[in-house]
């Protein structure tokens, strides 16, 4: 097996690039079941990172670590690190508080998960959670949010009626709106277009491109296209473990490792 390249040369041959976070010998298990085995990450800022690998290989659960979701369940347990940057603090260690992983780290799910709200208190409700209090700096950052997100146009109008009237599409990008509103400084979306048509799944393609500099992204994705068109890295998992990470372009045409191959080029098995 190549080893996952160390934090400090994510991109060989090139100068080092600027890390956002670095997973660092990770172990996680769910009760006796370890999902993930001394798995190592690099995320580099303003980049996307994809995570691609068969079905329960450890994707999500890996996806989960980053923003300590974990930590709902009891008898689930992290070992190892996830160094967030600039400060190097380990946000799975004990003693920090997982609410500070989910204030700096946003997360979109599956399916959309709007709050039986408006569509304005949607994007509010991150900023209200945050303390802020100011009513204009709060439409001010929802109408900067909605924009961001590609949506503003078409709920401009409606900005007061119920989430629950946009389409499923409309949805998810009110929920990236949501994430964004706050300026996370990473944000990590969970197969974010697996319930969407190809009309709004284009759209949300569309919109992590523009993202991309602005924000950190890490996105788990089953679709191997997807990943090939959006992500700057990829990073392929086995069986709980990092098989191999590299720039998306080497891992799709010219991985160092025979199974990332064989999973890209549809021989998986
Ligand atoms: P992926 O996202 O790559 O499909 P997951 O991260 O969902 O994979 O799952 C990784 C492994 O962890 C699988 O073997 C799965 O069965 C197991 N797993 C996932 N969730 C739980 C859970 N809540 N309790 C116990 N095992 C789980």
């Amino acid at each position: 097996m190549t080893a996952v390249p160390p934090a400090s040369d994510a991109v060989a041959g090139q100068a080092p690039a600027p890390l956002r976070a670095a997973v660092r010998q990770l172990d996680f298990f769910y009760g006796d079941t370890q999902a993930l085995k001394a798995v190592e990450l690099p995320i580099v800022e303003g980049k996307v990172t994809a995570l691609i690998g068969p079905s329960g290989c450890g994707k999500s659960t890996l996806l989960r670590c980053f923003n300590r979701m974990h930590d709902l369940y009891p008898g689930n347990r992290y070992e190892g690190e996830i160094i967030l940057y600039p400060e190097g603090i380990n946000i799975v260690a004990p003693d920090v508080d997982p609410l500070l992983a989910r204030l700096r780290i946003g997360m979109v799910f599956q399916k959309p998960n709007p709050f039986p709200k408006s569509v304005y208190e949607n994007v509010a409700a991150g900023l209200h959670v945050r303390g802020l209090r100011n009513r204009t700096e709060i439409g001010h950052r929802v109408e900067a949010a909605l924009r961001q997100a590609a949506l503003w146009d078409e709920v401009k109008d409606r900005l007061q009626e119920s989430a629950y009237g946009l389409s499923g599409g409309q949805q998810q990008r009110l929920c990236i709106a949501r994430t964004l509103a706050p300026e996370p400084e990473l944000i990590l979306l969970d197969e974010p277009t697996s319930a969407l048509d190809p009309i709004a799944t284009a759209k949300i393609e569309e919109l992590m491109d523009e993202l991309r500099g602005a924000y950190t992204i890490m996105i788990v994705t089953h679709n191997m296209q997807q990943a090939a068109r959006i992500s700057d890295f990829t990073a392929f998992m086995h069986l709980g473990q990092m098989v191999e990470y590299d720039v998306t372009d080497r891992i799709f045409t010219n991985p160092a490792e025979e199974r990332t191959r064989a999973y890209v080029t549809g021989r998986f098995g």
